[in-house]
């Protein structure tokens, strides 16, 4: 499997943006933001407000949103007539010349737009959602905010290597996983941890993206990743051992050409 960058790389931030229109006019009763800035590191949106919220509704625009994103709520387009879709959705922002069929993005029953953007799957692939900071000046009210989503951070890594763009998501398995080793899957959120525990002192970045564990005296992980060293950018496995005891120990790092 090898992941289209530009296609995945904004659909969560871009999803976030769906969930904080949707979450503002809920909870302020104003229009969607009209005047955003969406971009995968840092995003900012401005809306009209009589006044600036609190910063305990800043919190709960965060907290609503978060609640909403671990809810796991798919994300699922329908095409209907211009017509039909004024009363599902604020078509105001709409320009003049746009067709008479709209596709219809909706997010559970959270929010409806038109839209032909990429979004996620489901809610939970947005990641974390964060405000940063935000301002209020003659009615408008500016958040920058941002998503802080394992996969947009490695995208980052590859982005910044012009000679390897695609990251491999699954490892070259048949001239690797040879042995009692299981097939490799995601890692679990602990699996993450160790890894970054085990590696800390390297000076190479390491992006885990898969993992596959082989019974012995005690476990052995082996991680498949992305590496970032210094203006060298690759992937590679790292193999970690767990004794009987619980104690973990890096056994090797090997970059693959
Ligand atoms: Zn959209």
């Amino acid at each position: 499997m090898e992941l289209d960058i530009k296609r995945v790389s904004k659909s969560p931030v871009h999803t976030a943006e769906h969930l904080l229109n949707a979450t503002m006019t809920k909870m302020f009763a104003c229009p969607r933001s009209r005047n955003a800035h969406v971009e995968r590191k840092k995003c900012k949106c401005d809306y009209s407000l009589a006044e600036c919220p609190t910063p305990e509704q800043v919190t709960e625009i965060e907290v609503k949103i978060n609640e909403v994103i671990k809810e796991a709520i798919p994300v699922t387009v329908e095409f209907m007539p211009k017509a039909e879709a004024s009363s599902v959705v604020d078509l105001s922002k709409l320009p003049e010349d746009a067709s008479d069929t709209l596709r219809i993005v909706r997010i559970g029953s959270y929010d409806a737009c038109a839209c032909i953007g990429a979004h996620v799957g489901n809610t939970s692939e947005i990641g974390e959602f964060k405000i940063l900071s935000h301002d209020f000046k003659d009615g408008v009210w500016r958040v920058r905010w941002k998503v802080i989503n394992f996969l947009l951070a490695l995208i980052m890594i590859t982005s910044c290597a012009p000679r390897s763009e695609r990251v491999i998501a699954t490892p070259p398995q048949e001239r690797h996983m040879t042995g009692a080793y299981t097939d490799q899957r995601e890692p679990s959120e602990e699996e993450v941890a160790l890894l970054r525990n085990v590696t800390d002192g390297q000076e190479m970045a390491i992006t885990p993206l898969s993992v596959s564990t082989q019974v012995v005296a005690g476990l052995n992980y082996k991680f498949w990743c992305r590496y970032q060293d210094g203006s060298d950018y690759g992937h590679c496995w790292v193999v970690i051992y767990r004794d009987l005891q619980g104690n973990f120990s890096l056994t090797s790092i090997t970059k693959e050409e």
